[in-house]
């Protein structure tokens, strides 16, 4: 089927309580490791590029790859920007296909990112795009964003209700304790403010930073009203460790269908494991 606005499930997946997991990819083999990784738990997926890898792989040839995926591919797929300050390469993701966009102004004073938010939104709505907005700060680096420790700010619950009920935003990004990238020690969620948060605002929310934070916490997020998890860090370390093991093995391979196809396969199965955490398995049957 053709690429389609996230929204179409994941308001389906709150009732239901559970979590749509949302991979971040870079090249083929992470988008077909993906869509057979969904597939087989017949979920429906959500596939996200930061604009990083709009300037790695071009977003012609990323977005065409998604969506020629997604056309073959018997769950449903959405197409993401993840982390997107720029107006422009938002508009540019909408002309290429994209089905949901995050605007990503949280460092910009409060006024100025409910200004920006609230345009996007305007547009995005027209054609039918769904948006993310994000609110308090998200700590670690992913790609060329970075914040840290210090700047890192949780999401207050009465000011997200504000933000979302004066931008119209779809999906809203909070902040509770998790980091882009790796964790050093084990990550501590404040999961009395998730549940403010869910409280005070109706929207799917997401939980950024999600690599690395022990599966029970997953579970409890999702409890208290998680409905996206973004995956990125914990597909990179397996496809990575795949790639070196092969060459460990075989130190002549020069195929790369050979040590990128056993990096696809070490990322489909993070993938289907992840699926099944966030309680999605089968879910595509139910829509
Ligand atoms: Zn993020």
């Amino acid at each position: 089927m053709s690429l389609v606005n996230p929204m179409e499930f994941i308001k389906k997946a709150q009732q239901k309580g559970i979590g749509i997991a949302s991979f971040n990819v870079h090249n083929l083999e992470t988008v077909q490791a993906v869509i057979e990784g969904a597939e087989a738990e017949k979920c429906p997926v959500i596939i996200q590029t930061t604009p990083g890898t709009l300037n790695h792989a071009g977003i012609e040839y990323i977005s065409a790859i998604v969506r020629a995926a997604a056309e073959k591919c018997s769950v449903p797929v959405a197409l993401h920007v993840d982390h997107c300050k720029s107006f422009e390469t938002i508009i540019q993701c909408i002309r290429n296909g994209y089905t949901s966009v995050m605007i990503d102004t949280a460092h910009l004073p409060y006024d100025e990112n409910i200004a920006m938010v609230k345009k996007v939104v305007e547009i995005a709505h027209c054609v039918g795009i769904a948006v993310e907005g994000e609110l308090g700060r998200i700590g670690g680096t992913e790609d060329d964003l970075s914040v840290d420790e210090r700047t890192a700010t949780f999401t207050v619950p009465a000011e997200a209700k504000d933000f979302v009920d004066r931008t119209d935003i779809d999906m809203l990004a909070i902040a509770i304790g998790t980091a882009h990238g790796e964790y050093k020690g084990e990550p501590r969620l404040d999961f009395e403010r998730l549940s403010a948060i869910r409280e005070a605002v109706d929207c799917p929310l997401i939980l950024h930073g999600a690599s690395g934070i022990p599966d029970y916490q997953i579970k409890e997020s999702l409890r208290r009203g998680i409905s996206k998890i973004n995956i990125a860090t914990e597909l990179k370390i397996p496809m990575a460790y795949a790639i070196k093991k092969c060459f460990e093995e075989k130190p002549n391979e020069n195929d790369p269908r050979n040590y990128m196809g056993s990096a696809k396969n070490a990322v489909r199965e993070v993938v289907r494991r992840k699926i099944r955490l966030c309680g999605g398995t089968n879910f595509a049957d139910e829509l």
